[in-house]
């Protein structure tokens, strides 16, 4: 049960700790997902910045190759001549497209150029060659287009504009009646011999964005446009030039397009899937389109115009590269990292379930050394109490204890059994004073009292009520065993049977002071009890007599019957006597055949006859040994106490003079201390 129980724990403990590893490995894998995302989106928008970066240096160079070739053809003494020449005679013809001669020039300088004009198509990419002049901007000659003359573009070309009016070179993005370009713009001078130059008109070189996007394309294998603004467009170009193939207007970002390296963009622009740009900023933006993931980069496209006057910008640059590739190395990344933190997760769910399993093992081991230890430790105990049942079977103790705070007392069998009772019964504290003979009480009471002050184990011997009335000599020993503050609590101990011991002591004591072969008093008990009956009698000045007996010829008796025979005269004559006297009369054998009487309360004419009464019932009596009747006789000696004793030698020395007297005086008599 403890181990299914064990187990369950272990298996809870296995389930919230991988879960909380795999929670772990998943927010680890969510973090790298996000650090992924981040960084490729951080790596797209530093594209996207180089590839702005790319537009636009190229488109300056661009603009700076237009002015170059603008200059070269400005510095150019017959382009200069049949410039001035068409302007002057265009001037003189009224302006506008001008008339015959006009036409002379026109069509000399663009004969002239013919040939270089080719030249710098090929060369240089170059769309768009035109020959202006003042008032207002009056197209004189298109070289890209030699039959559309004449026209007015005041408003419309701001950059020509400004040239012509402070013959400054300079070079923009502008959207000119037929197309846009990059544009180059110089001034040029008629420069006569000896003669300050003189101003003309001015010159400009522009080339399309498909020569600048075709680059870029190569060089950053993106597709590249540039989208042209609706309004923007329908404001500056000839109708019937917007119709020209270069132009398309989706309805999505209502733009033309101006210009794009991929065709790929007029699918694109069809779905409505960008938000319109914001300000000045580049625009990166990676879109799942069906079957690739490609990187959009956009970017606003300012004019000369807007450039200038800080004017809202007239289109945008797109840039779009396949990611498809960078995509699926990163997803292949990804997949490698994942089922590397699989393989992590399951080696740490292995490692887990490994030290785990090792725990329970140790906790197990330890569970079992300590049951091991426990059954140990019980089987001990059992041994224990056996033999401590078998020592208390063996002195016959009785247990029991005591509870002060319930006032209940336990008696195990043994102690029932001592005092005689069939069956144990329950007992309170009290019930013990009951069985205590009411002598030992006090004692017993001082004895518990100073345990309980000093606590130490106590030891008393008192009588015991047994079940029968009859009185058994018991040791109690005790202890406190616990306490309640100052108070005892338990109290336990044991009862041990003394009565044998008892018993032999009384004999002992018995025997200590008695004569063996009389069974009377011997000589040290008689004079014990003489000492203190003669202190009491001369405390109270009561009357008190001594009897000193010596058998007369006893010796003769020995001899003539055998010492035999001496014994059971001296019992029988102990008999004989002991039935002459009183109970408060003692009787003692002093030694030998001598004998003496302790007569309390006792005056001398009382002695007297008790004396003479001994002397005449001894004398009377016969003894029958071998068939052969044998008597003797005593002499006895009388002492009174006297007033002036002071201790109960003066008493026996005077007995003793009297028998002296009666053995001297013939034995078989009594005589008197008072004689
Ligand atoms: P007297 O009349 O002068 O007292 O003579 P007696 O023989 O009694 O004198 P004595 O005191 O000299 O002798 C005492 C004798 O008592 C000696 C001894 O043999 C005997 N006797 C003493 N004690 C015992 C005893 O315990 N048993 C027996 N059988 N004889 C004893
Ligand atoms: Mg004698
Ligand atoms: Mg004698």
């Amino acid at each position: 049960m403890r181990f299914l129980k064990n187990w369950m724990r272990t298996g809870r403990l296995f389930f919230l700790v991988s879960g909380l590893l795999a929670l772990l490995f998943i927010g680890l894998d969510f973090g790298i997902e996000q650090r992924s995302q981040q960084q490729l989106l951080t790596q797209l928008e530093l594209e996207a910045q180089g590839f702005r970066n790319g537009f636009e240096m190229s488109h300056r160079d661009l603009q700076l190759q237009m002015l170059t070739l603008a200059s070269l053809l400005a510095e150019n003494n017959r382009v200069q001549t049949l410039f001035h020449q068409g302007a002057r005679v265009l001037d003189s013809e009224g302006g506008g497209a001008g008339q015959a001669e006009a036409a002379f020039w026109r069509s000399a300088l663009f004969n002239y150029l013919g040939s270089r004009w080719q030249l710098m198509q090929d060369q240089y990419g170059l769309r768009q060659l035109q020959f202006h002049v003042g008032p207002g901007v009056t197209s004189f000659l298109r070289v890209h287009n030699p039959g559309m003359f004449g026209d007015q573009m005041s408003g419309i070309r701001p950059v020509i504009e400004d040239v012509l009016q402070d013959q400054q070179p300079r070079s923009g993005f502008e959207t000119g009646r037929i197309y846009s370009g990059i544009r180059g713009v110089v001034p040029v001078w008629f420069n006569p011999p000896r003669q300050p130059r003189q101003f003309v008109g001015v010159l400009e070189a522009g080339t399309s964005f498909d020569t600048q996007l075709q680059r870029l394309d190569q060089q950053y294998s993106a597709g590249f446009a540039v989208l042209l603004k609706r309004d923007y467009v329908e404001q500056q170009v000839w109708e019937s030039y917007r119709d020209d193939n270069s132009f398309h207007l989706p309805e999505a970002c209502n733009c033309y397009i101006e210009a794009s390296s991929r065709d790929e963009i007029q699918d694109w622009l069809q779905q409505d899937l960008f938000s319109p740009l914001v300000d000045d900023a580049t625009q990166s933006v990676l879109l799942k389109l069906p079957g690739k993931h490609v990187h959009f980069t956009r970017f606003v496209l300012a004019d000369y115009n807007s450039q200038k006057y800080n004017a809202v910008p007239v289109g945008s640059v797109w840039v779009w590269q396949d990611k498809s590739a960078l995509i699926l190395a990163i997803h292949q990344e990804r997949l490698k990292m994942r089922v590397a933190l699989v393989l992590v997760y399951m080696v740490a769910l292995g490692l887990l379930i490994w030290l785990l399993r090792l725990t329970q093992r140790r906790l197990q081991w330890r569970v079992d050394v300590a049951v091991q230890q426990q059954l140990n430790t019980a089987r001990a105990l059992e041994v224990s109490e056996q033999r401590y049942q078998n020592a208390l079977g063996a002195v016959n103790d009785g247990l029991w204890e005591a509870d002060f705070v319930t006032g209940e007392l336990h008696w195990d069998s043994r102690c029932f059994e001592m005092l005689g009772y069939a069956e144990p019964r329950d007992l309170v504290i009290d019930d013990w004073y009951t069985f205590i003979h009411p002598e030992d009480l006090p004692s017993i009471q001082n004895t518990i009292e100073e345990h309980l002050a000093n606590q130490q184990s106590y030891s008393i011997e008192y009588r015991a009520c047994c079940a029968d009335g009859s009185w058994l000599w018991v040791e109690g020993r005790g202890k406190v065993i616990q306490w309640q503050g100052d108070s005892p609590h338990i109290m336990t101990g044991t009862v041990t049977d003394i009565s044998a011991r008892k018993h032999v002591e009384s004999e002992l004591r018995r025997l200590s002071v008695t004569d063996s072969l009389t069974g009377l008093s011997n000589r040290r008990y008689f004079f014990k009890r003489l000492s203190a009956l003669l202190a009491a009698c001369q405390r109270k000045s009561r009357p008190m007599a001594v009897l000193m007996l010596d058998i007369d010829h006893f010796k003769a008796v020995n001899d003539q019957h055998g010492h035999a025979a001496g014994d059971a005269i001296l019992m029988e004559f102990s008999n004989a006597v002991s039935q002459l006297l009183r109970q408060s009369d003692l009787l003692a054998r002093l030694g030998g055949e001598e004998f003496a009487i302790l007569l309390p309360e006792t005056d001398a004419q009382g002695a007297w006859e008790l004396a003479e009464r001994i002397r005449q019932v001894v004398a009377a009596a016969r003894v029958e040994i071998a068939n052969t009747q044998v008597s003797v006789t005593v002499s006895i000696g009388i002492s009174q106490r006297l007033d002036s004793d002071i201790s109960e030698d003066e008493v026996i020395v005077r007995a003793d003079n009297a028998l002296y007297r009666a053995k001297s005086r013939g034995r078989n008599r009594v005589e008197s201390d008072a004689a």
